[in-house]
């Protein structure tokens, strides 16, 4: 084959490449080498039929690369592949970098791929301020003194914060997922269960409003309930409900805290109406009752009595027995004289050895007929040290107008009078 026709035949193998794209099986070096005779023109024929082989492993080569096949491979001594090399090693390492982000490492950045790598290196900047803020927020619920729980709309619990878990005794496994109402926000202070909507709760977190409960209580896994105070807040994404944020702190040390205090406040109210030798009311609650009783006496018009007594000779009992003696018989006194009148009566120690008695609904004859009796029980009872005690009694009946001080004056006198009689009597004054 003479120079001439092997040109021809390479020209056309070119035409119908350029024409048609090689084929299937790539471009096809169109001489048998063999059939050429000249030394000279076989090599160079046989480099052009390397270019023809480089070129068709470079073109299979680019598909697989194209194709997204990072293994592919051609040989090193390909010319036309050099730079393809480069960039399938460069995303080679792109595909490890990525998977080292997937796994938590934010501090990858991409430099070969122009507008990518910003972009890239901007994704990841921006996934390291997430994650900052992320870190952030973690350590404010991890620290905070109060439970914290985020719900969805249904009241499903999705997120609890240590605090809350320690206080409902809860895993965050055996919780995530339930509703607040049907395990946490169950039950009323008194321990029945909320009744179908009426769990004002369910109704702020599934409505989206905010709730706050100074008095609530939750129910512990135990099924222990716990005072709390309760602050539930919706939060809102795109004008739609997206959750509630529900934060509560336990309070049984501040209910222990108020409960004492609210027995020492009544003990102090009760000590400050007590009589501190005997325990009956003493004459700061007598006067208010007095007043009060005045009052409804002149209101209603209904009855109401005054007696006032005194030991006879009292000063005799301490000079005789002692001072203690003396205060024994004045809280038998006491007991014998308590367990011989109504509940509606109202009885104090007026001061010293005086004390009074207030009868409401009772009029002239009955309160006279009461005076009495007490005068004789007093009389046959024995008090040891002396065994026997008297006392004069002085009694009077509300008048249409009368103010505390006419009542007491008309008391005082008839008691006065009981005494000039010889004592051990009740005298009425009208
Ligand atoms: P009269 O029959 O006139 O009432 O004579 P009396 O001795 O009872 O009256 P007087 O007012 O002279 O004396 C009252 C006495 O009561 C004097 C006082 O020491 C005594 N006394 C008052 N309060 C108490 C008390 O709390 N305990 C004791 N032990 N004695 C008291
Ligand atoms: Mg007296
Ligand atoms: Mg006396």
């Amino acid at each position: 084959m003479n120079s001439r026709q092997i040109l021809e035949k390479i020209d056309t193998a070119f035409k119908e490449a350029l024409q048609h794209g090689p084929r299937k099986e790539g471009l096809i070096f169109p001489i048998d080498l063999e059939e050429i005779e000249n030394d000279e023109l076989r090599a160079i024929c046989s480099r052009l039929a390397s270019i023809f082989d480089m070129i068709n492993e470079a073109c299979h080569y680019s598909d697989q690369l194209a194709q997204g096949n990072l293994e592919a491979k051609a040989s090193r001594t390909n010319i036309f592949t050099m730079s393809l090399k480069g960039l399938q090693a460069n995303l080679a390492h792109l595909t490890w970098q990525v998977n080292q982000v997937a796994d938590g490492d934010l501090n990858q950045q991409v430099y070969f791929l122009g507008e990518f790598s910003n972009s890239f290196n901007h994704m990841i900047n921006s996934l390291r301020e997430k994650q900052v803020l992320e870190q952030r927020l973690k350590i404010i619920t991890d620290v905070l003194g109060a439970g914290l729980l985020l719900v969805d709309p249904g009241g499903k619990i999705i997120i609890a914060n240590p605090e809350a878990l320690k206080l409902l005794d809860y895993t965050f496994d055996e919780i995530e997922g339930t509703r607040i109402h049907d395990v946490i926000h169950r039950q009323l202070p008194d321990s029945s269960i909320f009744r179908p909507g009426e769990n004002p709760l369910r109704d702020a977190v599934e409505t989206g409003k905010d709730y706050d409960d100074d008095d609530g209580v939750f129910t512990c896994k135990s099924g222990l309930m716990i005072p709390v105070m309760i602050s539930s807040r919706p939060v809102y994404k795109n004008d739609t409900l997206d959750g509630t944020v529900i934060t509560f702190r336990d309070i049984t040390d501040q209910k222990k805290y108020l409960h004492s205090l609210e027995t020492i406040n009544k003990l102090l109210e009760r000590q400050a109406l007590t009589d501190a030798l005997t325990g009956i009311n003493n004459r700061m609650y007598f006067d208010k009752t007095l007043a009060d009783e005045i009052q409804r006496a002149q209101r209603n018009k209904s009855p109401l009595s005054l007696i006032i007594f005194d030991i006879d000779h009292f000063k005799k009992v301490n000079d005789g027995y002692g001072h203690s003696a003396g205060d024994n018989v004045l809280i038998r006194l006491t007991r014998l004289i308590t367990a011989n009148i109504r509940v509606i009566d109202f009885f104090a120690r007026w001061g010293g050895e005086e004390f009074v008695i207030l009868t409401p609904g009772t009029g002239p004859d009955g309160v006279m007929q009461f005076a009495e009796k007490l005068r004789s029980k007093v009389e046959s009872f024995n008090f040891k040290e002396p065994e026997k005690i008297t006392l004069s009694f002085g009694v009077t009946t509300f008048i249409d107008g009368d103010n505390d001080t006419a009542l007491i004056n008309r008391a005082d006198d008839a008691l006065y009078r009981a005494k000039e009689d010889g004592r051990n009597k009740v005298r009425y004054s009208k």
